[in-house]
């Protein structure tokens, strides 16, 4: 139970502001601040200002709110159901305050509590949910924190179920009042959560704030999180705290479960209603086998969404300032792998390259002679220029350049531990090179000397 000392000030109701105006005094940012917030609702914004600041003109501009030029007057609050004080002039937000008063309109000062009849909340808006936080002014900063961390969590379809059950308001009153009524709303609520989905989702690259807000938010939301091994532990780590965490490999070496046993995870984590975030580096839908955990999804009825993320070849890309495309030089772009290059059939991707496509190589290290020979032997110039991030977006990365010639090095290169991406074309020689290594220091050295300082001198 609260302590007698632990009573609220300020209690928190919802207003009714629909098409009902709502005065706001002030030309600057606090007006601007109070405009934004107030225009999350319908009411109709009436911004007295005689002079106004360019970005409140483009949001009045934009927003179809009523704009007063003109020097303040009682008579300008009139019919409105809150005024906000709002011009950073002390005398005249005083003013606004008491003439408000006067016509018992409930006034708001910004940065005056002792002027406020009633505060602003930080604001989470899933209309027609709203979560309103208040500190009755205490901690604007710790209220912000709050709705960020809030906002987070919920679903951004949250209102449109809201809504949804609005609209089932009807059949529900057909129902016996109390228990039966209630139970209804509970299942309905309840229902989605409680039959099991399962999350494709891409961490990125592996710098944490690579991961897309949607991701995040899923991850905040997950019962389990199955995960590869390539997914950094601070990416993983931002899930919610007492998620189960299932690590499912596939590091070279490391013991991990084959895709058919992770295909069967996935399925009965879904028969046991969990919601699971199967997290899987860079975008889920490149090189990730995602085709078939998701067809084993379908195939058990078990629903599924896929959420896109910053693949390698992106962020290894933007380390190196290279244009992808390249007007005049290459205007498409090629996402393979050196693994599956088998027999002696030129792979499919060699005639693109040749014609002037950017090719990306995912796991491309151990077969980087492979890779150069085949293109080579295609028809690319030995010249052609290559680059090679390790860890792209990452604190340790490490950028090498050169030439096709240069690329088998890599093979030998004991240095590299991380996940290694080549980038290979035309456009590759207008990156910035500023910052990276030459490749071919390397490629008379033997494994052993491979280290980083070798690469220096
Ligand atoms: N789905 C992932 C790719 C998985 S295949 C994506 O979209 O990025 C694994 C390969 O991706 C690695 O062998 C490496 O070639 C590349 N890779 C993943 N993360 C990388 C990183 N941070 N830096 C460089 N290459 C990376």
């Amino acid at each position: 139970m609260p302590q007698a000392n632990a009573k609220l000030n300020a209690f928190p109701v919802f207003m009714r502001v629909e098409g009902e105006a709502v005065a706001i005094v002030g030309g600057g940012e606090a007006a601007l601040a109070k405009a934004r917030l107030v225009g999350q609702s319908s009411a109709v914004l009436r911004i007295i200002a005689q002079t106004a600041e360019a970005e409140l003109l483009s949001f009045i501009a934009a927003t179809g709110a009523v704009h007063v030029a003109a020097a303040y007057e009682a008579a300008h609050l009139e019919g409105a159901a809150m005024v906000f004080a709002a011009s950073g002039d002390e005398a005249l937000d005083r003013r606004v305050a008491e003439d408000a008063r006067r016509l018992s309109i409930p006034v708001n000062a910004v940065d005056r509590p002792e002027l406020c009849d009633f505060f602003t909340p930080a604001l989470v808006n899933r209309a027609p949910v709203a979560i309103a936080i208040g500190t009755e002014g205490a901690g604007p900063v710790l209220a912000q924190m709050l709705r960020g961390r809030i906002d987070r969590m919920l679903s951004p379809s949250l209102g449109a179920l809201a809504t949804l059950a609005a609209s089932f308001r009807g059949a529900a009153e057909r129902l016996p009042k109390g228990t039966g009524r209630r139970r209804f709303w509970r299942d309905f609520f309840a229902g989605a959560p409680a039959s099991g989905h399962i999350a494709l989702v891409g961490a990125g690259p592996g710098a944490e704030d690579l991961l897309t807000l949607r991701a995040h938010r899923l991850l905040m939301e997950a019962d389990v999180i199955v995960h590869d091994a390539l997914v950094p532990e601070a990416i993983v780590a931002m899930g919610r705290r007492d998620a189960e965490r299932l690590p499912v490999g596939k590091r070279k070496g490391c013991h991990s479960k084959s895709q058919e046993e992770i295909n069967v995870l996935l399925v009965e984590l879904g028969r046991e209603g969990k919601r699971v975030v199967r997290l899987k580096s860079g975008d889920p839908l490149v090189f990730g086998r995602a085709g078939e955990e998701m067809a084993a999804l379908r195939d058990a009825g078990i629903a599924y969404e896929v959420v896109p993320g910053v693949t390698a070849a992106f962020a290894a890309a933007a380390d190196f300032e290279l244009p992808l495309t390249l007007r005049g030089v290459s205007s498409s772009l090629v996402f393979t792998t050196g693994h599956d290059l088998k027999g002696n059939s030129l792979p499919d991707w060699a005639k693109l390259a040749i014609s002037g496509a950017t090719v990306a190589v995912y796991m491309g290290r151990s077969v980087a002679a492979e890779v150069a020979g085949r293109l080579i032997e295609a028809g690319l110039s030995p010249d052609t220029a290559v680059a090679v991030v390790e860890n792209a977006s990452l604190g340790n990365r490490r950028r090498f350049h050169g030439t096709l010639a240069d690329l088998p090095s890599l093979e030998a290169r004991a240095d590299l531990s991380g996940p290694v991406m080549t980038i290979i074309g035309d456009a590759v020689a207008g990156a910035n090179f500023e910052r990276s290594e030459p490749l071919a220091a390397h490629r008379h050295e033997d494994t052993a000397s491979a280290t980083a300082e070798g690469v220096e001198q």
